[in-house]
């Protein structure tokens, strides 16, 4: 593709190859089954045996972002962060925006990181979410935002402002870092969110971002029966470890599971 510049997507996808080949990748396999519930179609991944055992070995070692393992390196994302592929995903590429020298994850956001996570919003379908720490659904202390394309089963709930918990929704017309920055400070602010002192821990969230809104919204509980929620449950979409995890979680009613492990309004 002479005279184009490739985007960070096409990069992904071309390192995607080259780690699946050399091992350094290791996809969870799933099994996606529909779970409907209130007329929308959410979507649930149930994980096969092998994926899980791989995936709990090796996910909970160290900082995996500093220093991170080279053959996952996609691109500079901005001044201050990398692109790195998700070693575990689910969808691929599943891409983390890391910053490059250590911040508290659960440290607020600043501007530079809305900056370097815009670099991936060049798609409609691209979701991007933060957990801002563990009871957000975190697995790891250092400065990650997340990025992948996939469609949204709580795309219509979530944009007419009718998720049953409260939450703060910021409609886009475009994605501008300074607008989403300040946007993201004063919902912090009115939902209670931010540190009493500056450089201290926000309290729990999860922030999801599209090109046509922004969404904020605080966490309570990490899970409930052992079926954890991060930031991209809050789509629609889940990961199991088995079926009876499925079940349960068709049983207990997947809108409520959300709602419960957030915080009412
Ligand atoms: P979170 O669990 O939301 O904090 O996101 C961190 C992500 O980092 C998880 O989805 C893991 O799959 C992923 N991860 C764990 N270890 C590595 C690694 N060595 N390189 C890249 N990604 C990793």
């Amino acid at each position: 593709m002479s005279g184009q510049t490739e985007t960070l997507w096409e990069k992904a996808s071309q390192v995607s190859e080259q780690a699946l080949a050399d091992g350094s990748l290791m996809p969870i396999v799933t099994d996606a089954q529909v779970i409907e519930e209130q007329g929308i179609a959410f979507l649930g991944h149930v994980v096969t045996p092998n994926a899980t055992k791989k995936f709990r070995a090796t996910s909970t070692q160290g900082n995996p972002f500093l220093p991170y393992e080279e053959s996952l390196y996609v691109a500079d994302a901005g001044r201050e962060h990398v692109c790195l592929l998700n070693k575990f995903p689910v969808l691929s590429p599943h891409l983390l925006i890391c910053s490059k020298a250590f911040v508290p994850q659960q440290s607020c956001l600043s501007l530079c990181d809305f900056e370097g996570w815009l670099k991936g919003f060049d798609h409609p379908d691209v979701f991007g979410f933060y957990n801002n720490g563990p009871i957000a659904g975190a697995s790891q202390i250092h400065r990650h935002m997340q990025l992948v394309r996939s469609p949204i089963p709580l795309e219509q709930v979530i944009a007419s402002g009718q998720l049953p918990f409260e939450h703060r929704l910021l409609p886009l017309q475009a994605l501008d870092a300074k607008e989403l920055y300040a946007n993201y400070l004063s919902m912090m602010a009115s939902l209670a969110l931010l540190p009493a002192t500056e450089g201290e821990n926000c309290s729990p969230y999860n922030l999801l971002l599209t090109q046509r809104w922004m969404l904020l919204f605080p966490r309570s509980a990490n899970n409930i029966d052992g079926v954890y929620a991060n930031g991209i449950n809050y789509s629609g979409r889940f990961l199991v470890k088995h079926e009876e995890q499925l079940a349960w979680l068709k049983q207990y009613g997947v809108m409520k599971y959300l709602a419960d492990c957030s915080r009412q309004a």
